[in-house]
């Protein structure tokens, strides 16, 4: 269509100089109807033809309206072919010899100019042709002049090898049509198929929300926008508060439905405010440009992920904490203000679950020091610097030290003490914790000769360590090789610990059981207590965590839940010790529920292995000296 309307205003153009042309000569010998009136009806309609043509040069039609107008304009070319044939047929009669040359002339190379310019619509480039050359030729030849019936001769083969080159010509272009419109088929599938692409690359497909890579580039495009305009804006990150025990309790089906609908309830909770993103697992994260009030925010969010659940006539409730961290001097570009929002929520989910922290500077300078700790950690030479230290563990209904704890303690040359709360968490953020558990081992050993074999040392163990058969098989091979009866040391491992990879745990402390030592199961009650497991688990002791020790004055839950894991280790045939004892209601409070196992700074704060040894010398005179 398009190459057809580029020709269709130089066929009309041509068309109205050559009927001009003939009109001209014969204007004095034929009437004026003829040279004047039915020439000017033509150009009125030919000048008409010429804009629309003209115009739609340019215009878009569908494939459709194209075909449609190339229908009709066949159908024009047949009607115009009569025209000019029944008008040079009635010319003709008129004027001698020269006009009648000049009729055939006419006549023969407009055909030719028309069949050119119509080249690329066949059907209408014949049927002019046709229309013409048959009455025309015939015409010519019935004259019964040698000269006339030579011409239409000369015309016919003319014309016979123009319109084979011409339908030639055409089959090629129609070829060259369809395969460009396959191409741009095969292209506007190609893009469709990388739009969707685009877009499974950064949806979530469970939630619907932009996934983390999605959340990344927003980030990173609203630092670029920030850098620019100078405009503020906030960054959250999310976490809900015991997915993974609802996971593990009710099973994926049940944990992917209720992803579906926190991610609802946060795309509500925001709407118009912020941008929200799913990080993968149980993670969410937003982008927003609201700069006040965000702590509100955030708490808003919290609130409404807080509600119950109700999933197949389950009730589930979870809680999520939110951390927030504000675009700006320390967190200018886009990984750093997702850690200060990670260490923000990391900060929210320990210390005030279920809320909402906005990162601060006293966050930025412990991060700073906690940078530096890890660096620290690094280069330490960590078979000098770290020992252990031992913390007794009371019988009290005997007034005797059954057994110790040892704690791990670095005296680092550049940054001095530091605490194991910080070491040994930053330790467990890279391979270093191997290092660190195999030199303390060791260590314990050591000092475990001096000890006596009655009394029972407890060894902590990170999650990390019980996640990799390699650090427990090391583990193993280093106490049998030692001379210490492994019956005389256990093992304490935290819920959260056990929680990383479970069936890695279970097969772990197995073995350690296996080996005769006993195991604990350390800050009891802060993790996900789930009964399901503790049953699974070979162990002999739980220890009650010291935040609810701490609160037995004073809260009354604290008081339920302490008595709740004290009758659940007399159940499970389990020991039971109460750890950060401090005060002597506590001890009371301890005692009268039937908990008698207890250490703490009442008692006596950890200490070296010397002044461990005298403090027992003065408790347990009959351990020492049983002990030789
Ligand atoms: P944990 O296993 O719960 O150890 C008990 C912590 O409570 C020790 O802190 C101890 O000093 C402290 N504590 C004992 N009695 C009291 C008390 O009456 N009041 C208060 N406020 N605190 C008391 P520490 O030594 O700072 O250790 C902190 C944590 O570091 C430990 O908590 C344990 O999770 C980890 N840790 C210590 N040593 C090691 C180790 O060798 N390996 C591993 N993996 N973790 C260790
Ligand atoms: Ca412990
Ligand atoms: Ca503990």
């Amino acid at each position: 269509m398009r190459a057809f309307s580029k020709q269709m205003p130089l066929l009309y153009f041509i068309l109205l100089f050559n009927i001009g042309f003939v009109s001209m000569t014969h204007f004095a010998v034929a009437p004026t109807w003829l040279t004047l009136s039915l020439p000017g009806i033509f150009a009125i309609f030919a000048i008409s033809r010429l804009t629309i043509w003209w115009r739609t040069q340019f215009a878009n039609f569908t494939p459709e309206q194209s075909a449609k107008r190339l229908k009709s304009t066949i159908l024009f070319s047949g009607i115009f072919g009569l025209f000019l044939t029944v008008w040079s047929l009635m010319l003709f009669p008129y004027g001698g010899a020269f006009e009648k040359a000049h009729v055939a002339f006419f006549m023969a190379i407009t055909t030719m100019v028309c069949v050119v310019c119509l080249m690329h619509l066949r059907g209408a480039a014949f049927l002019l042709a046709i229309q013409i050359i048959l009455p025309v030729s015939t015409y010519l030849f019935v004259q019964d002049q040698a000269v006339l019936t030579a011409l239409a001769g000369n015309w016919i083969v003319v014309m016979g090898a123009l319109l084979y080159m011409v339908s030639g010509h055409y089959d090629d272009f129609s070829t060259m049509v369809s395969q460009r419109v396959d191409l741009e088929n095969i292209n506007r599938e190609t893009k469709r198929l990388s739009d969707e692409n685009m877009k499974l690359a950064n949806i979530d497909s469970l939630t619907n929300l932009p996934n983390r890579r999605s959340f990344f580039s927003t980030v990173e495009s609203f630092v670029d926008r920030s850098e620019h305009t100078k405009m503020g804006f906030a960054i959250g990150l999310i976490d809900l508060d015991g997915f993974k025990a609802i996971n593990d309790l009710y099973g994926h089906s049940v944990g992917d439905q209720l992803l579906i609908e926190a991610a609802r309830r946060l795309s509500e909770a925001i709407k118009g405010k912020a941008i929200a993103a799913r990080l993968g697992g149980d993670e969410f994260g937003l982008v927003t440009s609201l700069t006040d009030d965000c702590a509100v925010f955030g708490l808003s969010i919290c609130e409404a992920l807080r509600m119950p659940y109700h999933i197949n006539e389950l009730t589930v409730e979870i809680s999520a904490s939110c951390g927030l961290a504000f675009y700006g001097q320390n967190c200018s570009t886009a990984p750093a203000l997702i850690d200060c929002a990670d260490y923000a929520l990391y900060q929210a989910k320990f210390h005030s679950t279920g809320n909402a922290m906005i990162f601060t500077e006293s966050h930025r300078q412990e991060m700073q020091l906690s940078h530096r700790v890890d660096q620290a950690l690094r280069l330490a030479d960590i078979k000098n610097e770290m020992t252990l230290h031992y913390q007794p563990i009371y019988d009290i209904s005997t007034g005797e030290i059954i057994s110790l704890e040892a704690l791990a303690r670095w005296n680092n040359a550049t940054l001095g003490q530091i605490p194991p709360s910080q070491f040994i968490t930053a330790a467990e953020r890279s391979p270093i914790i191997e290092k660190v558990t195999q030199v303390l081992l060791e260590r314990l050993l050591t000092d475990m000769k001096r000890f006596p074999e009655n009394l029972r040392v407890a060894f902590n163990l990170s999650s990390r360590i019980l996640a990799s058969p390699k650090a427990m098989l090391q583990i193993l091979s280093t106490i049998q090789k030692s001379d210490i009866d492994p019956r005389r040391l256990e093992f304490e491992v935290t819920e959260t610990a056990l929680l990383v990879d479970f069936d890695m745990a279970l097969r772990a402390l197995g073995l350690l059981s296996n080996l005769g030592a006993h195991i604990a199961l350390d800050d009891f009650g802060t993790g996900y207590s789930s009964l399901s497991y503790v049953h699974q688990l070979p162990l002999d002791k739980i220890k009650i965590d010291r935040r609810f020790v701490m609160n037995a004055q004073s809260d009354i839950k604290a008081q339920n839940i302490i008595k709740t894991i004290v009758g659940l280790s007399n159940d499970l045939n389990l020991k039971c010790v109460a750890e950060g004892v401090e005060t002597a209601e506590q001890v009371a409070f301890l005692e009268s529920v039937g908990c008698h196992l207890l250490q703490g700074y009442f008692y006596a704060r950890p200490g070296p292995t010397e002044s461990v040894l005298r403090l027992i010398e003065a408790e347990n005179p009959a351990a020492l000296i049983a002990a030789g």
